[in-house]
Parts: C-alpha cells; sequence; structure tokens
C-alpha cells in the first residue's frame, strides 16, 4: 500500500529557469506531491534512473544540456522498470512541436504559460493512468502464474515440468554431466478418492506435493504430469543420486500417514527412474517412456517401491532389469 501511497506522491520538476521551477514546486507541493526537483534535463535523468524514482514527471522542453524530448526518449529506452508517466511543458505551440513531444515518448503536453488548474487535472490523469498500468501488471503475473502452475498443488504444471525436461536436457547437451528423472504416482489413488471423497484426496495429494518438495534439493524442479502423476527433473544425479533422492521422496510419504478431514490416510508412493547419462545421453521422450515402464514395474512388483529403467543402449526401447531398490519397510 505504501507503494500506492509513493506513486500518488512523488514527483519530478525538471526546469532550467529558476522562477518557473520554484513556481511548479509551490504548486505541486500545495496539491500534495512530495517533489523532486531538476535544473537540467541530465539531472532529471539521473533522478529518474534510480530505483526509487518518481513515476511522474513534468519536463520543460527547453533546458541546456539534454532538452526535455531527449530526456523522454532515454526514459522509453529502457525496458523491464516501472513505468513513468511524462508531462512535458513548453513554449512551443505549433501542433508539430505537439506531435514531435509526443513522438518522442510523452504522455502529455502543455504549453506555457501553463494554467494551474489544467496541470493539477492532467496530472491526476496521470495518477491514474499509473494505477491502471499497476494493474495490469500485476494482473499479467496472476495469469503466468496460473498459465504455468497447477491449480491445486501451487507446483509446476504439466508443460513447465516438460519445458524443464527439455531445459535439461540442452544443458547436458552443451555441457555433458548427467541428470536424471522421477516419475511417481500415489498408490491406488482411486480408491482414496472413492473412500475418503475428492476433497480428501485433493487434501492428500496436496500433503503429498508439500512433503515431495520440501524432500528433494533446492535445484530439483516438481511438476504435475497427471491427475496422481508427479514428475521430478533432477538436474547433476547419476543412478545412485537418484535412487537415493526417490527413497527419500517414498519414506517421506510411507512414514507418516495424511492427516485430512476425513481422517488420517495412509499412502506410499510407486517410483519410475531415468538416467540421462554423460555416456548414454537420451532424449527427453525416451527417458520418459524409460521411467514410465520403471513405475508400471514398480507397479507389478507390489507397489510403495523405486524402479530404475535402464535402456540397453539409447535407440533401443528395451529396459534391462535392474536390481530393485528397496530401503526400509515392506
Ligand atoms: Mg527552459
Amino acid at each position: 500500500m505504501n507503494e500506492e501511497k509513493d506513486l500518488k506522491k512523488k514527483i519530478l520538476i525538471a526546469e532550467d529557469d529558476p522562477i518557473s521551477r520554484r513556481l511548479l514546486e509551490v504548486f505541486l507541493t500545495r496539491w500534495g506531491y512530495q517533489v523532486s526537483v531538476a535544473a537540467s534535463g541530465i539531472e532529471a535523468l539521473e533522478l529518474l534512473e534510480k530505483a526509487d524514482a518518481p513515476r511522474l514527471a513534468v519536463l520543460d522542453w527547453m533546458m541546456p544540456g539534454l532538452e526535455g524530448v531527449q530526456v523522454c526518449r532515454k526514459i522509453r529506452e529502457r525496458k523491464d522498470r516501472p513505468y513513468i508517466y511524462i508531462l512535458l511543458l513548453s513554449a512551443r505551440t505549433q501542433k508539430e512541436d505537439l506531435l514531435l513531444g509526443l513522438e518522442s515518448g510523452a504522455d502529455d503536453y502543455l504549453t506555457k504559460p501553463f494554467d494551474a488548474q489544467e496541470l493539477r487535472a492532467r496530472l491526476h490523469v496521470g495518477q491514474r493512468i499509473l494505477q491502471l498500468q499497476d494493474g495490469l501488471m500485476v494482473a499479467g503475473a496472476e495469469l503466468l502464474f496460473r498459465a504455468t502452475h497447477d491449480s491445486l498443488t501451487g507446483i509446476a504444471n504439466r508443460d513447465v515440468i516438460l519445458d524443464s525436461l527439455r531445459r535439461e536436457h540442452s544443458r547436458q547437451v552443451r555441457e555433458g554431466g548427467s541428470f536424471g528423472i522421477v516419475l511417481l504416482d500415489v498408490d491406488h489413488f482411486k480408491s482414496v478418492n472413492d473412500t475418503f471423497g475428492h476433497l480428501c484426496g485433493d487434501a492428500v495429494l496436496q500433503e503429498v506435493v508439500r512433503r515431495v518438495t520440501s524432500t528433494v534439493r533446492a535445484y530439483d524442479t516438481v511438476g504435475r504430469y497427471g491427475g496422481e502423476e508427479f514428475l521430478i527433473v533432477a538436474p547433476s544425479s547419476g543412478a545412485e543420486g537418484i535412487l537415493r533422492l526417490s527413497e527419500r521422496v517414498r519414506l517421506a510419504i510411507e512414514t507418516e500417514p495424511i492427516k485430512t478431514d476425513g481422517g488420517e490416510i495412509s499412502v506410499t508412493l510407486s517410483l519410475g527412474l531415468a538416467v540421462s547419462s554423460e555416456a548414454t545421453p537420451l532424449d527427453p521422450k525416451i527417458m520418459l517412456s524409460t521411467a514410465d515402464e520403471a513405475l508400471y514395474r514398480a507397479k507389478a512388483e507390489g507397489r510403495n517401491r523405486s524402479e530404475m529403467g535402464i535402456l540397453e543402449d539409447s535407440g533401443s526401447a528395451t529396459i534391462v532389469e535392474i536390481a530393485p531398490v528397496k530401503i526400509g519397510s515392506q
């Protein structure tokens, strides 16, 4: 809220003529603005480059060094900065001047000598535009979040986690090394929904995600792959590392029942693993199908277990059986 207050209050005046400058300062202060003053275009630009710069600026056109329109152009060149609403002041009254001023990036234009009430009203317009602009930024950020995250669990959605997988693959192509993925599925999830209802089912998925995300390393990515299927992309992991990670995740779920409004529910995970190693780099699609095969086997072998999928060679879809890892429990 402070920011909104600042947005309304802070303003910059750039005017080389001391009398006009003082006059503007007196008016704007009286209207409740928090006024910064610059006596030249260069000074104005410096002030507007600061992190906490005013978002409203009244710039005189004719100033030695850097003119108002030049300041405008420089401000508009900056991307990824909060928008600054600029009102140009000029003794020039020709239509061409007005057009040139607006083309340089000014939002509004007022001729000197200015009418104080008109200036005040036009600055109100500027404040309104800034508020709309900021509202749009917030809405845009919210839309982006919704488009990239799973609404139930708040983690990356399918598109984003698959992007992470492709990115990790590209990184491996460039830099070598190995990485792994874990495809995990909540065992008998349908019966959780059937027995306890969908709200409890949702609560189970949320808690599973909470435990999984707090178990993986900071640089691993977790996303919702399907209904009760989740995918972990784990950079810098070989076969051993990904098995350890998978087992930590499995135990984090198995060890403690999940508390829901419908009572405590014990769930387990089946996990299918795949590694793309420096010696045998795998295409993301092959990696996914390998992990999927391994997950299928984990289900077939009795669930609540990790299975590693390994290709005989990168061209073959055959999975070589390796000893399943089972730590701590049946
Ligand atoms: Mg001047």
